[in-house]
């Protein structure tokens, strides 16, 4: 027996949530589809609200419900250190680092030259643009550890370079191949100490 078209429909949007296969999306359908009412408004209402609520910091491109971020704005910060990530979840990962106390610039991903991803696709004219603009003496790159990572971090290092401005890269310590996002406060806080010049 063919499965109903409605649930077939679920599962089609719900597998393409990043790592959700096949079998994840169809056990997600089910279980969806056996919530209480109450519990699928208040579902549907958090992802609107957080939609609606949540905007891209216009400095960093942190996800946050201000624009300039709570960090951005925070003026005990150190506003000379930039600290270049892929993604806000990094940012976060790499924020319970607390002997980090400078700013943040978000990518929004890697380049990726097996998916067409270039440096148009990924924010690193706005970040060239802020190094030119504030008075930036250290760009930290903590882009992942994979292959794209690395890519990023030398193309973004060779420009940098160009402005005089000192570019390190996270040290020791990460796995390799590793996504920031879920390397653990104390190795980050390490491959910070860490971090050698480009
Ligand atoms: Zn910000």
């Amino acid at each position: 027996m063919n499965r109903p078209q409605p649930i077939e429909k679920m599962i089609e949007v719900i597998k393409k949530f990043p790592g959700v296969g096949h079998k994840m999306a169809e056990r997600l359908s089910y279980y969806i589809l056996k919530m209480s009412n109450s519990d699928v408004d208040r579902f549907l209402d958090s992802i609107r609200k957080a939609r609606q609520i949540m905007k891209s910091c216009s400095t960093c491109y942190n996800l946050s419900e201000h624009d300039p971020c709570q960090i951005c704005s925070d003026s005990t910060r150190d506003h000379d250190v930039i600290c270049v990530v892929e993604t806000p979840q990094d940012l976060i990962a790499v924020s319970k680092v607390k002997e980090y106390r400078g700013l943040y610039f978000v990518l929004g991903g890697a380049l990726s030259p097996l998916d067409a991803i270039g440096p148009a696709e990924i924010k690193i004219d706005n970040l060239i643009k802020r190094l030119k603009n504030d008075s930036i003496t250290e760009v930290i790159i903590a882009t992942d550890a994979d292959s794209n990572g690395e890519v990023t971090a030398i193309y973004i290092a060779e420009i940098i370079k160009k402005l005089n401005i000192k570019v390190t890269r996270l040290g020791y310590g990460l796995p390799v191949g590793g996504d920031i996002e879920y390397a653990d406060e104390v190795t980050i806080s390490r491959a910070i100490a860490g971090r050698k010049e480009m």
